[in-house]
């Protein structure tokens, strides 16, 4: 899903790089060539621009930031979730984990992560698609739908915005028919097991880290032939919206 993925700076947009650009598509179409057991690649790499999105991340010098959305959410940085403006015309939103983030990271730094579904779109407060944006532009935008346009880096500190374009990070998304994403142990073979965001089980949601560890699990308990299965999926109930 980050394969081919970009990095820009705060001036340049990240470069939208294509499938050749790294080597996981390769493997997979040479492996899959007359071997149809082994799914079709080119259902999940053949539309960048719907499995496309720009994430970036957020390096700030001074409390304001942090304390201007702690002040619009009354929530606390790393207990508030997701915030997604969801009328924005990329679709963005931002995450403010618990700081400190990172070992080492210093006391006076704050991070925080965000990203944009519709990297296509002209933006609201940037009259550019979010794709063509370096990481001051993704900022401007930010603000404007935080009703901070004004604030200029006097009373926000430097934000250091640096913008990544993953050309395929939902491509587990895209249509795709029976016999696109291969089993886990694959029709007549006996040792090989295929495991991570492309492989076939059923009635499970992909894109989650749990997805990945039940394939590994259930690659290996095929394999040897184990009376054990992965963990069963927690059904969750009505989906909740939280908007800005
Ligand atoms: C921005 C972002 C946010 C996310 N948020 C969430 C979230 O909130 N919740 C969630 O559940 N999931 C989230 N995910 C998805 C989650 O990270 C992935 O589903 C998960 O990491 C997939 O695990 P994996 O082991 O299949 O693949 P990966 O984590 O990609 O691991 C594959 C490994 O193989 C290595 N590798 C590749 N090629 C080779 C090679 N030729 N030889 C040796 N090693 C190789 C890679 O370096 C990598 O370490 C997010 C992903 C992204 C990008």
């Amino acid at each position: 899903m980050t394969e081919a993925s970009a990095v820009g700076t705060p001036e340049h947009p990240a470069l939208l790089l294509d499938k050749y650009d790294g080597g996981a598509w390769k493997l997979w179409e040479s492996l899959a060539e007359g071997r149809p057991e082994l799914g079709r690649p080119s259902a999940f790499c053949g539309q960048v621009s719907r499995s496309k999105w720009v994430s970036f991340t957020g390096t700030c010098h001074r409390p304001d930031f942090f304390e201007l959305i702690r002040d619009l959410t009354g929530n606390v940085p790393g207990e508030g979730g997701l915030v997604t403006f969801a009328d924005s015309a990329w679709l963005m939103s931002i995450v403010l984990p618990h700081q400190p983030h990172f070992i080492d990271q210093p006391k006076d730094v704050d991070v925080f992560w965000g990203y944009g579904l519709s990297v296509e779109r002209t933006g609201d407060f940037v009259s550019k698609p979010m794709e063509q944006c370096g990481g001051d532009e993704i900022l401007q935008e930010l603000l404007g739908h935080l009703g901070a346009g004004h604030l200029d880096d006097k009373r926000l500190g430097k934000i250091t915005v640096i913008p990544g374009m993953m050309p395929f990070i939902t491509s587990q998304f895209l249509c795709r028919e029976k016999g696109d994403r291969p089993d886990v142990v694959p029709d007549g073979w006996q040792n090989l097991g295929l495991l991570g965001q492309f492989v076939e089980l059923p009635d499970d949601v992909v894109f989650t880290v749990e997805y990945s560890v039940r394939s590994a699990q259930a690659a290996v308990a095929r394999l040897l032939r184990l009376r054990s299965e992965p963990p069963p999926r927690v059904q969750g109930s009505a989906p909740t919206k939280h908007a800005v």
